[in-house]
């Protein structure tokens, strides 16, 4: 179904809003390569380079035009049927605990490294010709890319606070780079954006064959987290790993550690994922997370029939080692929470 609006509709309606979720699907949606994301970390569109007539499709690509709630049109897409009351964190067959068996995953990933482990099979098997994924620059800011071979797709692991507008890289990945087929790693929010995509049916969603989400409780602003590190006499050329656990944020440079409690991080967060109900990527094949399992492992939901066979073809081809999750409540209570916060506001 065709709805009625144009850029101008989405600058009013979503970005101006503070409900851009940075995701970039409108700048590959526009057939005339109008939208390019602005210095402002927001999509602009090129006003010399036309005006727009006749045409609604970045509107009509735009996840957050439709709302953020439970989604059942794309349950029904991925799952074949509605999400119940009690699936909290979405639909799935089956959580685990794993890890990467390859040594140097091991060294440089956030946790487990089951995301990149994933990221190498795909590509040593040929199953994709290209991974968006979101790497960084010098200075930790998160850069979204397309990679094709081991050494990009390892330059890419790692935890990066913010977000990058990894969907415009589909159409960079299918149109200039000539792939056909590409798997998406992403934030839950960046998942459910090229579901939708693929529950529209638009042209470049047929390329997408694997969905690779990751946890988000909530991110953080670049120019925020930045200030605060450097405040502490600390150089972002030189951090080596950024996390949050144990109710901070940690910043680790050269053997040191600086620790901001997360409390001193509320007015870091941006708008939009303040509207967010998704904790586990619902619309991922397999979701990847910290939450739940031990220091150096990952969980990992395992939630569509194509979801469980690459994981099963993982493990037996030795990419990965799994051990059971005893408790994994804190997932159910963390969901719920987003869910619940979201439900509180109206827009
Ligand atoms: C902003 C953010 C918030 C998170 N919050 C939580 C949380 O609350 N609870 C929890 O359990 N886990 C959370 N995670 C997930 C966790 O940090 C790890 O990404 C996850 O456990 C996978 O670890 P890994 O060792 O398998 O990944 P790796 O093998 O190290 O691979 C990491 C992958 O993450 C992707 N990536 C890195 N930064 C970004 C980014 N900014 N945006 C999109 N993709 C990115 C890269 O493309 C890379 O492929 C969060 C991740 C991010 C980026
Ligand atoms: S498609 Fe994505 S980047 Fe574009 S306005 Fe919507 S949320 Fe923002
Ligand atoms: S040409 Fe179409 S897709 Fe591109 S900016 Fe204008 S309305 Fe959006
Ligand atoms: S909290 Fe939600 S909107 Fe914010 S970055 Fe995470 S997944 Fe995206």
């Amino acid at each position: 179904m065709k709805s009625m609006g144009n850029f101008e509709d989405l600058e009013k309606e979503v970005i101006e809003k503070g409900l851009c979720t940075h995701c970039g699907a409108c700048i590959s949606a526009c057939p005339d390569y109008n939208i390019k994301w602005g210095l402002d970390d927001r999509p602009r569109r090129d006003k010399a380079k036309g005006m727009c007539e006749n045409c609604t499709e970045c509107y009509d690509c735009c996840h957050r035009v439709q709302g953020h709630f439970i989604n059942n049109k794309i349950n029904k897409l991925i799952f074949n049927r509605d999400q119940n009351e009690d699936e909290s964190f979405g639909i799935y067959k089956e959580v685990v605990a794993a890890r990467a068996k390859d040594k140097e995953i091991i060294k440089i990933s956030q946790d487990g490294g089951v995301v990149s482990a994933i990221g190498l099979y795909l590509l040593d098997k040929q199953l994709v010709d290209g991974i968006i994924t979101t790497g960084k620059d010098q200075y930790w800011k998160p850069v979204s890319d397309v990679v094709t071979n081991r050494e990009e797709l390892l330059n890419s692991a790692g935890t990066k606070y913010y977000i990058a507008p990894v969907l415009k890289m589909l159409k960079d990945g299918i149109i200039d780079m000539e792939l056909d087929r590409l798997a998406v790693i992403g934030l839950p929010c960046q998942i459910r954006s090229a579901r939708y995509l693929q529950q529209r049916e638009t042209d470049l969603s047929y390329a997408i064959t694997y969905y690779i989400g990751l946890f988000c409780t909530q991110n953080y602003e670049y120019k925020n987290l930045s200030e605060a590190i450097e405040k502490k006499g600390l150089k972002m050329n030189d951090v080596n790993k950024m996390d949050v656990k144990n109710g901070a944020f940690h910043t680790y440079v050269n053997g040191t550690q600086l620790k901001i409690p997360l409390k001193e991080t509320k007015t870091w967060v941006p708008d939009f994922c303040k509207y967010c109900d998704d904790y586990t990527a619902e619309y991922a094949d397999i979701s990847i997370g910290s939450q739940g399992s031990d220091e150096g492992w990952s969980t990992v939901i395992i939630r569509s029939e194509g979801g469980r066979n690459l994981f099963t073809e993982l493990i037996k081809a030795n990419y990965i080692e799994i051990k059971k999750i005893d408790d994994y409540k804190i997932i159910d209570t963390n969901s719920n929470k987003k869910h619940q916060n979201v439900l509180k506001i109206a827009i």
